[in-house]
């Protein structure tokens, strides 16, 4: 089990305003169950406005002329909005839905619901967001500067691992910084766990994707933030992790299991901060565009040292889903590229000091990441 580095400091564990302790929102409502979204029509039913104020559901492509599609339920002028996943959320993309939305509907909608994985996850909080905050998405990255309530915005994630439907955030690509509008607003207003939505995940994805929660763990657990909020759902999250990626559990119950370690790994990191891993991974994402969960992976298997038993079992289960990760990521790069990433990594500020401590400066040079980036 993780040891507790240091006795609690809930109070210092989040970014942002220096309030003495934070007062988080959490997610009023959600319905966990296998078959679970056959009461999705119900579950909206009271919160529709009047006939012209629709539900927009902005489903991954992944799902097109599928048996899933068929069973949005639609009424009145509701509209499915189909988009890919193959790029994490950039500004201009929330910012092109929100007008589109504008202009097609005199009325604010009733609602927006996300159904996919992180990436829809994310839009749809940040299109709720800005239907009723004005400007570009772009003016809200950061830490509580939302000043209005979102539009009521429901969650379904078809795939587990990053924690996006409990979070406060929503992680956005924008013209300079990748960056999350993290605020009270940004929280879901319901959330659908069906774990029979994760059916047909390809196994490399839900590896990459499982593993963002198994980090999020470790690097929770073995953080300097660590309070007892956060261990508790971190040390449940982790229990569930290796059920799933190290016991050779029935698929069904092996779904069930994965939703609920993302659910507890995501309110684990809401009361303390991810780390080492993540804040290079942000490096790798914003100069290559490698996304969030393969990125983790990427990295995190080369951060034994600072890590030494979760990539030990981090190893033992790519090995036994014989994941091979690519290789070669950083092997062209330019130095200019390189210092790109290092200076994104190193502006993650609050990462490393939960990772090693407000003296993380002395452990963590440009050059020290250089030589783990070329290792990718
Ligand atoms: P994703 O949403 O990017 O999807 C990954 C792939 O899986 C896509 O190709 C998608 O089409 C496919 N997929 C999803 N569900 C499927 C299904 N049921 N069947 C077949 N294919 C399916 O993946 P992700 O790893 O869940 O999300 C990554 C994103 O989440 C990143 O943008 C990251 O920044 C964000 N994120 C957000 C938070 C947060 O708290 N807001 C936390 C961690 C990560
Ligand atoms: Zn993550």
């Amino acid at each position: 089990m993780m040891e507790v580095k240091k006795e609690m400091q809930v109070k210092k564990a989040i970014v942002g305003k220096q309030t003495e302790f934070r007062n988080f929102p959490m997610v009023p409502r959600v319905v966990f169950g296998k078959g679970s979204f056959n009461q999705l029509g119900d579950i909206l039913m009271p919160k529709r406005k009047h006939s012209d104020a629709p539900f927009i559901f902005l489903v991954d492509d992944v799902f097109e002329n599928t048996e899933l599609a068929k069973r949005i339920p639609l009424i009145f002028n509701d509209q499915i909005i189909f988009i890919s996943a193959e790029e994490e959320p950039k500004t201009v993309q929330v910012d092109a839905l929100v007008d589109k939305i504008k202009r097609e509907y005199q009325d604010l909608p009733s609602g927006i619901v996300g159904i996919g994985g992180g990436t829809l996850l994310d839009l749809a909080k940040a299109v709720s967001i800005l239907l009723t905050n004005n400007g570009s998405s772009s003016e809200y990255q950061g830490w509580d500067l939302v000043q209005k309530p979102a539009i009521f915005h429901v969650g379904i994630p078809t795939i587990s691992g990053t924690g996006a439907e409990v979070s406060r955030t929503t992680v956005l690509l924008g013209p300079d910084k990748k960056l999350g509008i993290n605020s009270d607003h940004t929280t879901f207003g319901q959330v659908l766990l069906d774990p029979d939505l994760t059916q047909g995940v390809s196994k490399e994805q839900w590896f990459y994707t499982g593993m963002d929660c198994y980090i999020h763990c470790i690097e929770s657990l073995t953080g300097t933030f660590l309070n007892a909020f956060s261990q508790s759902y971190g040390e449940k999250a982790l229990e569930l992790c290796k059920e799933v990626y190290l016991g050779d559990l029935p698929a069904e119950e092996s779904r069930d299991k994965l939703m609920m370690a993302s659910w507890h790994g995501g309110m684990s990191i809401a009361y303390s901060q991810v780390g080492v891993a993540h804040a290079m991974s942000y490096g790798l994402g914003y100069l290559l565009g490698v996304k969030h969960g393969i990125g983790n992976c990427l990295v995190f298997q080369h951060l034994e040292e600072f890590y030494p038993e979760g990539v030990d079992l981090f190893n033992k289960m790519k090995e036994k889903h014989n994941i091979k990760l690519p290789t070669g990521i950083c092997a062209n790069l330019s130095e200019a590229e390189f210092e790109t990433m290092i200076s994104v990594a190193m502006n993650m500020v609050p990462l490393w000091e939960n990772a090693l401590g407000k003296n993380w400066r002395d452990i963590i040079t440009p050059e020290k990441l250089e030589s783990i980036y070329r290792k990718i």
